[in-house]
């Protein structure tokens, strides 16, 4: 039988995304010699600011179409502050692949590592495995990006739109149950939390009530609801209760980088964004221009978010191959962090981007 193949685009960017994107393909390829059984091949489109810099455009000219066709693209960080659109603001092109590909589904990661920074003292945080499960192409920010740009009225009053639709919904509710179900055959607790604010506003109570809808079909995963001011508190209280948090998009912003701070730093912070026909992965952070071509960027957030994405090929492709490459990915960061061998300068450690990714790599090999 044919060895399955996969099509990556890989968009590097600027600053330290390039550092860490070389990373994660080192990282992968270790993976790959590992495990056998499939093979990837990548395509390097070329976007960001620097690109813009010199081409005025900022991604190249067949660059959407490439990451179209691609089984999934790969993305390191994008953005310099000194590089703008006329309109002032920071070049973003993967904003509009979110858009064009309706890349709903953003995962965001929050694990506890050993020796990693935790910020509570309570014994229990070593327990905080979660995935904060942020709709990507609605909710308040639907009219922040390429939709419904009001107006400020006589510099007097200004309203933004929350948009909820039972289409991205529906796909939303299934996407965190399928995720809680699938964990859950890993030992994780097998819960979705729906969090909202249903008691004050229409468009939460909608989203509830889909939430409720869509849960009918997963009888074997447990379902929670709280209010987003309720979940902020237990992300501090007790962070380690929870499995899978649903929520919209404003909402989800807010609480994954609070989530994340509970675990480490930007560095451990690892990103999904999956639609029906697309998926695209990058670590959370961006270019961190203060840091950059120093060697000091931690790429284990967009090396996680490439184990992320082999598992999301694994799914689309039904292979065990892939999905074992994940796990060595996983494992490997795992097995480091316990054996504190893995000590990213970020955390004050004293490994830089490459001694941490030949680490990573040491520990696949072995
Ligand atoms: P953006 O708006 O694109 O997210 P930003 O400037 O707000 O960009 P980052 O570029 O993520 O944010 O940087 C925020 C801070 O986190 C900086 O001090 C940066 O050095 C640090 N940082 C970000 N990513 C990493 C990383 N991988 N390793 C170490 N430090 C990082």
């Amino acid at each position: 039988m044919a060895t399955p193949s996969f099509q990556i685009a890989t968009i590097k960017g600027d600053g330290i995304g390039i550092d860490v994107a070389d990373a994660t393909l080192a990282v992968i390829e270790a993976a790959q010699s590992r495990v056998g059984g499939f093979s990837l091949n990548y395509q390097e489109i070329l976007a960001g600011a620097g690109y813009y810099r010199e081409t005025g455009l900022d991604i190249e000219p067949d660059g959407e179409k490439m990451a179209g066709v691609a089984d999934a693209i790969f993305l390191g960080a994008i953005g310099l502050p000194s590089v703008r659109y006329e309109d002032g603001t920071e070049i973003a092109p993967h904003l509009r692949l979110r858009d064009i590909f309706q890349l709903y589904a953003g995962i965001r990661p929050i694990k506890a590592y050993p020796n990693a920074p935790q910020r509570l003292a309570d014994e229990r945080a070593a327990a905080i495995d979660m995935i904060i499960l942020r709709e990507s192409t609605e909710g308040l920010f639907y009219s922040a990006a390429v939709h419904n740009r009001c107006p400020v009225e006589n510099d007097a009053e200004v309203q933004d739109t929350l948009r909820i639709t039972r289409k991205t919904t529906e796909k939303l509710h299934d996407f965190a149950f399928n995720l809680a179900r699938k964990r859950k055959e890993k030992g994780t607790k097998g819960i979705v939390t729906c969090v909202d604010k249903a008691n004050v506003f229409k468009s939460m109570a909608f989203f509830r009530k889909i939430f409720d809808e869509r849960s009918r079909a997963f009888p074997d995963i447990e379902k929670g609801y709280n209010y987003v001011d309720a979940q902020a508190l237990d992300l501090i209280r007790k962070p380690w209760d929870f499995d899978v948090l649903v929520m919209e998009n404003m909402f989800g912003d807010i609480l994954s980088d609070l989530a994340g701070g509970l675990v480490g730093g930007m560095g451990m912070a690892a990103c999904g964004e999956i639609g029906d026909n697309h998926g695209l992965f990058q670590p959370a952070h961006g270019t961190a221009p203060d840091i950059m071509g120093q060697d000091k960027a931690n790429p284990l957030a967009a090396i996680l978010s490439g184990s992320l994405m082999l598992d999301y090929l694994a799914d689309k492709a039904g292979s065990q191959a892939l999905s074992d490459a994940a796990d060595v990915i996983s494992d490997a960061i795992q097995s480091g962090f316990s054996k504190n061998s893995i000590r990213p300068a970020e955390f004050g450690g004293d490994m830089g981007t490459k001694a941490v990714t030949q680490e990573i790599i040491r520990h696949i090999q072995s």
